[in-house]
């Protein structure tokens, strides 16, 4: 019939506008049930999924409870414990990062030498697209993505292009925001810590095992060996002093005849040569 889509339409909006009605009698109505106050009028909701009646907020005193794995703009991580950052500028972020909005300046010692830190890092919030590749690649937990939704300025440049002070949040606030899965990988950490530490006593277990073995060889092998008094070595010093000088006595006869030995040898090896120099011409007839 026609106008019936239109009557089915009106009654949906009267039935929410009754259900509002009487969820507004209460004392606390249905869609402030469970929502965190935060004074001055402004709460946190989290609204029921069967809630009926109204389901718009009062932007910006009223604000939805974000799920944990809402993403914004990513956010570089101070580790608390260590008190260092945990970047690393290894600048694998800024590779996968399909708009290229990621700029690292890694720092370098005194003596200009490159090392594992950044001296700044950038990211461009206009271009970020949210995609969590940068998160996802990070090989050292370093950086994550933040909630804050709440960035609008006046003008992009330089208010959107964050800094490193800027973008850089302790652990403690990472773990509020993301409480499951900062668990999981403090989980993960324990477990590769354990397992590097258990390496790490193995390795030294067989080096100080493999020290005691040659030790213990060269001890056997010392042990071995005849030992000679200090009047036996005086003795044998004695007698090869002696030998020295009557090879001495016998003149340079014998070197002259090694040379000898030696010119002859090489006079047989080009004769040889030559032979066979010869015969390869012979076969191929020249
Ligand atoms: S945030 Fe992670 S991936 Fe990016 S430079 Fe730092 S350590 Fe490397
Ligand atoms: S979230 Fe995506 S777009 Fe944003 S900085 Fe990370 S990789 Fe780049």
């Amino acid at each position: 019939m026609f106008g019936t889509g239109l009557l089915k339409g009106l009654g949906v909006t009267l039935k929410h506008a009754l259900d509002t009605f009487e969820d507004d009698r209460e004392s606390v109505p249905d869609r402030y049930k469970g929502s965190l106050e935060l004074g001055n009028n402004r709460r946190i909701i989290q609204q029921p999924i069967d809630q009926e009646g109204l389901l718009t907020i009062q932007y910006p005193e009223e604000k939805r409870l974000l799920p944990e794995r809402f993403r914004y703009i990513p956010m570089l991580i101070w580790d608390s414990e260590k008190e260092e950052d945990r970047c690393t500028a290894c600048g694998i972020c800024a590779k996968v990062c399909p708009p290229q909005c990621i700029w690292i300046v890694r720092d370098s010692d005194e003596n200009g030498k490159p090392v594992t830190r950044c001296s700044d890092f950038y990211i461009d919030a206009a271009v970020c697209m949210s995609c969590s590749f940068c998160v996802e690649f990070c090989p050292f937990d370093a950086i994550k993505m933040n909630h804050d939704y709440e960035l609008a300025v006046y003008d992009r440049y330089p208010h959107l292009v964050y800094d490193m002070a800027e973008l850089t949040v302790p652990l403690e606030y990472y773990a509020a925001l993301w409480p499951t899965q900062y668990e999981e990988e403090q989980a993960r950490r324990k477990e590769e810590e354990e397992q590097k530490r258990k390496q790490d006593e193995e390795k030294a277990a067989k080096a100080a095992a493999r020290a005691a073995a040659k030790s213990a060889a060269a001890a056997d092998e010392s042990a071995a060996k005849p030992k000679r008094s200090a009047a036996e070595l005086q003795a044998l010093a004695k007698e090869r002093a002696a030998q020295r000088q009557a090879q001495a006595a016998d003149g340079g006869g014998s070197g002259d005849d090694e040379a000898d030995a030696k010119r002859a040898r090489m006079e047989e090896l080009k004769r040889r040569a030559q032979e066979r120099a010869r015969q390869r011409k012979e076969q191929s007839g020249e």
